[in-house]
């Protein structure tokens, strides 16, 4: 196997499936749609997005990034960042976002609460 600092392939760095029924599942993606992380590497640990914080019916906290494009930004872009922030991986501590994240796209209401 090529070590995939020795090659100007980047195909590994992402990809769009299309075939996907849920495509595209967050809205405002910049660049291409990069299906890649999916589910995102920085679940468990601190990260930039702007997810917000919710207790599952086991009792758990767990993040909501709905609102989060940053593990989808395009195939570079998204690499880059995830990449980055396992750099140093620090373990999340539950507590809701304090990092001040500005996002372009800000995301609809659903329809059921737009009503509200
Ligand atoms: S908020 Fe974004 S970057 Fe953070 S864990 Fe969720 S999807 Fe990943």
């Amino acid at each position: 196997m090529q070590p995939k600092d020795a090659t100007t392939n980047e195909g590994f760095k992402g990809f769009t499936n299309h075939a996907c029924p849920f495509l595209p599942c967050h809205e405002g993606v910049r660049g291409e749609f990069n299906c890649l992380f999916c589910y995102c590497p920085l679940i468990a640990y601190e990260c930039p997005g702007p997810y917000e914080v919710f207790t599952d019916k086991n009792g758990v906290t767990r993040k909501d990034c709905s609102a989060c494009t940053l593990p989808h930004n395009g195939y570079r872009g998204a690499w880059n960042f995830i990449q980055k922030w396992l750099e140093k991986p620090v373990v999340w501590n539950g507590e809701p976002q304090t990092r001040y994240y500005k996002q372009k796209y800000k995301p609809q209401k659903s329809r059921s609460n737009a009503k509200e």
